[in-house]
Parts: structure tokens; sequence; C-alpha cells
């Protein structure tokens, strides 16, 4: 079986903008899509000749922090089943929220690692604006632009260091 990594938070975070990035790393991303679900979208994509499948969940996508106890905690549920590694993303812009305090809660309790990753942060006006996570009460985070990119090769050198 090969290694997965599964991308989670609430509606809005960036997940689908960071998925498609690292899939755009390959040449063949049409072909070595794995499946599309509804709710889940699978592909290959490989850093440092380290090749894995990323996960983007997903099919929650309304801006209602409400749906929490419904489908996001059921995906986070099915990425902390079935991932070797997960990416939990929230961003800079909407800053901490309740729905990040029961995800992070529930990503907690797996025995996975977690990487916590501040998403649009699109410059340096935004790091410091990032330090509000860790009231999260976590020793490290990533600050990363999904968007721009910048970031993302600090958190797969740690991602791939897993597998
Ligand atoms: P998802 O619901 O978590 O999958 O989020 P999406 O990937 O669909 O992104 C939600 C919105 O945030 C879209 O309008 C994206 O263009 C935007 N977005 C994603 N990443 C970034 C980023 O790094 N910086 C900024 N400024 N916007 C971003
Ligand atoms: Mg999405």
């Amino acid at each position: 079986m090969s290694n997965i990594v599964a991308i989670v938070g609430r509606p809005n975070v960036g997940k689908s903008t960071l998925f498609n990035r690292l899939l755009e790393r390959r040449e063949a991303i049409v072909d070595s899509t794995a499946g599309v679900t509804r709710d889940r979208h699978y592909g290959k994509s490989d850093w440092n000749g380290v090749d894995f499948t990323v996960i983007d969940t997903g099919g929650y996508d309304v801006n209602n922090d409400d749906v929490f106890q419904g489908e996001i905690s059921k995906q986070v549920q099915l990425a902390v089943d079935e991932a070797t590694s997960i990416i939990f993303m929230v961003n800079v812009e909407e800053g901490l929220t309740d729905t990040d305090y029961e995800i992070h809660e529930m990503l907690r309790r797996s025995n996975k690692p977690v990487y916590i990753v501040v998403n649009k942060v699109d410059s340096s006006k935004e790091e410091l604006a990032a330090t509000e996570f860790y009231q999260l009460g976590i020793e490290k985070y990533y600050t990363i632009s999904s968007a721009t990119g910048s970031g993302t090769g600090e958190i797969l050198d740690d991602v791939v260091k897993d597998f």
C-alpha cells in the first residue's frame, strides 16, 4: 500500500487549491488520478522521488460551521483511518475558529502524524497573524500560500520523512 496524505480542514481554507498544486508536480496528472468520488478526490504526487497518494477531502463546502457534526467529522475520521499522514489546514484570512478546535481535537486522538498548515500566508505580513494558531496548543505549524506555492516545499520535506 502506498503512502497516503490526506488534506483536512474546514470549508474554504484552501484544501483543493493545495491538492491541485501537489498534482501539478506530475506530468501524468490525469492518467494517474486514482479515482474521484463525490466527496473525496484522490491523486498521485511525488516529492524528492518519493511517491504518494493525496486525498482532498470536501463535499461539505458550505459556509456553515454547523456542518461539523455531520460531514466534516465524517471526513476527518475517514482521513484518519485511511491516511499515513494528515495535513490539517487552517487559514490566516479567517483565523482560528471553533471548527478548527474540534478538528484538531479529533486529530490529536489519532496516532497519525499531523502537520498543521496555515494557508493564505501570501506575504510576510501574514506571518505575524499566523501566530494566533499557537492557541491550539501546538508547538509547530507551517505557513504556506497554496495560491503561489510558497512554503509547500518545507511541509513536503517533512511529510515524506514519515514514509
Ligand atoms: P477548500 O474549500 O478548503 O477546498 O478551499 P479552496 O481550495 O476551494 O479555496 C477556497 C478559496 O480560497 C478560493 O477562492 C481560493 O482561490 C482561495 N485560496 C486558496 N489558497 C489561497 C492562498 O494561498 N491565498 C489566497 N489569498 N487565497 C487562497
Ligand atoms: Mg475543496
